[in-house]
């Protein structure tokens, strides 16, 4: 069986990640969608909090499964036997950062491959920060994240 790891923050997971997650399913016999934590990032939401609106996103997505890990990337593919990692990329702002993590990857563990997938060009603006940025002006943030966790994601940005 084929397994990819998708991971990042998603603080909140937006709609910019389920187009990722959706075409990373068509590929793979099993996506995991890995909300990592990393102590030396503030996130807006609690680890539980991400998960759950994550596990909520990707409910109706075959093969697509969600799942939180404290610790090395690689360590955590080699204990579910994923073969890829894959990551979205925006615009070569992203690059640097993501080449670098690919590299260091590859040196620690060489049979796990970094795959990039190219940003649909609906979502190539899209960030949780910008979403968040957004919400905090009272703006409309309806159009960037799934329908699903929107009410649960405004009011807790509304009472932050
Ligand atoms: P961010 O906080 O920058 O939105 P995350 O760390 O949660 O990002 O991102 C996880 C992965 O999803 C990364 O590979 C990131 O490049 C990718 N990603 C995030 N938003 C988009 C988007 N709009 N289009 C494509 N890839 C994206």
């Amino acid at each position: 069986m084929k397994i990819a790891i998708c991971p990042g923050s998603f603080d909140p997971i937006t709609k910019g990640h389920i187009d990722i997650i959706e075409r990373s399913a068509k590929l793979f016999d099993k996506v995991i969608v890995l909300a990592l934590k990393n102590n030396e990032k503030a996130y807006t939401f609690s680890d539980d909090r991400r998960l759950d609106f994550i596990r909520r996103s990707v409910a109706g997505i075959d093969g697509v499964v969600a799942d939180c890990y404290d610790g090395l990337l690689v360590d955590y593919a080699k204990k579910v036997g994923a073969s890829a990692l894959v990551k979205g990329l925006r615009a070569v702002t992203d690059f640097e950062y993501e080449f670098q993590m690919a590299l260091a990857n590859k040196m620690l563990y060489p049979e796990l491959e970094t795959l990039f997938m190219n940003t649909n060009q609906e979502y190539m603006y899209l960030s949780s920060s910008l979403v968040k940025q957004i919400a905090s002006f009272g703006g409309d943030i309806s159009l960037f994240l799934p329908e699903c966790i929107l009410d649960d994601v405004r009011t807790a940005l509304a009472n932050k």
